[in-house]
């Protein structure tokens, strides 16, 4: 297990490409860390300058405690998962297993234990004799984590491991690797675009932004629960976000032929007044009862999508230029009829306000759940 810790780490490419923005975080030993994002926005080029693959441009980078810019990549004690597995063709997944330790030279009994125990962990021990091209996609991934696991390092680097399998296979691979991480214990920083292997696999997420920006770094809960800004509560959630653009006038909130009076949901409403400012709230917060503390919202409903255990509801709200789109979660026996009205209601604790112009959350005293 290693310690990591980043300080205002820049990457600018020789192009002059600015790649990796002001990147400060302090890892944990033991840590899972995942770096979200849409493609461009600087994951690989983080993971690749943890690794020693891409200098470091300004900024410091330490491994515990020490120093780590200029280190060799060997001298870092990590080990790396691809995208693509990487595995020799013409070996069979005992040799994939054992090359690298064959060629630091350790004892031939030795190798043997390891690949054994290496095998048992992810379940390979039948599979020892065969090529790879006779094995599935997700048999090959598993070979690859099992080079980069049987090094025993301190930091596993992986770089969206996941994306060549297929869906049922990436969510039995979620929780293998999430098993591994827990029994071996070894740092991890996990790089995906996808928002759902970095909720259920992180102990916290960076969101980053074309540009290399980092946008938020929380726990999966904070993230979720507490997004700081515009980008991160769209990224995070899916469907994503219900965004419902307006004008404060005397702390109500006019968008689209709606009012909201935001009193209730911002900290200090004379601090928005006369602002452009989102009014937001996730598809599944809305409560189809009526109840306190709640705005009261009407829309029109344009199109349903039963998915078995909810329904998607695609909706308006509001009239003319106005008029939004959003999408609310409802319980498929309560599937309202397409082109009717629909009610529900949006909890203050579920509300958000966002500053339109700066895009950061207006400051509130929601606990939210
Ligand atoms: P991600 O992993 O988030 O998809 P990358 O870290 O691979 O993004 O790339 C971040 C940005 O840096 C992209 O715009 C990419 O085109 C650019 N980039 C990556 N490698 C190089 C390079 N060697 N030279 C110049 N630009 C690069």
């Amino acid at each position: 297990m290693s310690q990591l810790l980043f300080k205002d780490v820049n990457k600018v490419y020789p192009n002059g490409y600015h790649a990796v923005h002001d990147f400060n975080m302090e890892i944990k030993n033991g840590e899972f860390i995942c770096l979200v994002g849409d493609s461009g926005c600087g994951k690989s080029t983080t993971l690749r300058m943890i690794a020693g693959l891409e200098d470091i441009t300004s900024g410091e980078f330490y491994i515990d405690g020490k120093l780590a810019n200029q280190m060799s990549s060997r001298d870092r004690g990590i080990a790396m998962v691809f995208q693509s597995y990487a595995l020799y063709p013409h070996l069979t997944v005992y040799e994939n297993l054992a090359f690298g330790l064959m060629l630091e030279g350790i004892d031939a009994d030795v190798i043997e234990e390891k690949v054994q125990a290496t095998a048992k962990i992810l379940g390979l021990t039948d599979y020892l004799e065969r090529f790879p091209r006779a094995l599935s996609g997700g048999q090959c991934q598993r070979v690859a984590v099992g080079r980069a696991l049987i090094r025993k390092v301190n930091i596993f680097l992986m770089d969206e491991p996941l994306s060549n399998l297929d869906a049922k296979q990436r969510v039995t691979m979620r929780s293998e690797i999430k098993q591994i991480h827990r029994s071996v214990g070894a740092t991890t920083i996990y790089v995906t675009h996808d928002q759902t292997e970095a909720m259920t696999m992180s102990d916290r997420i960076v969101v980053m932004k074309s540009g290399g920006y980092v946008q938020q770094i929380g726990t999966p809960f904070e993230l979720y629960f507490y997004p700081k800004n515009l980008f991160v509560a769209g990224f995070i959630g899916e469907p994503p976000m219900n965004f419902i653009r307006g004008t404060v006038e005397n702390g109500i909130l006019n968008a689209s032929g709606l009012q909201l009076n935001l009193a209730p949901v911002v900290r200090d409403v004379k601090s928005i007044e006369g602002k452009k400012v989102v009014f937001a709230f996730r598809p599944e917060a809305i409560k189809l009862e009526e109840t306190q503390n709640s705005y009261k919202l009407t829309s029109k409903v344009e199109l349903t999508e039963l998915l078995g255990d909810t329904t998607n509801v695609y909706a308006t709200v509001g009239a003319g230029d106005g008029r939004t789109n959003i999408i609310l979660k409802v319980n498929p026996h309560h599937t309202p009829e397409m082109g009717a009205g629909f009610s529900f209601n949006v909890p203050y604790i579920s509300a958000y306000v966002f500053d339109a112009e700066t895009e950061q959350i207006v400051e509130n005293d929601i606990e939210r759940h």
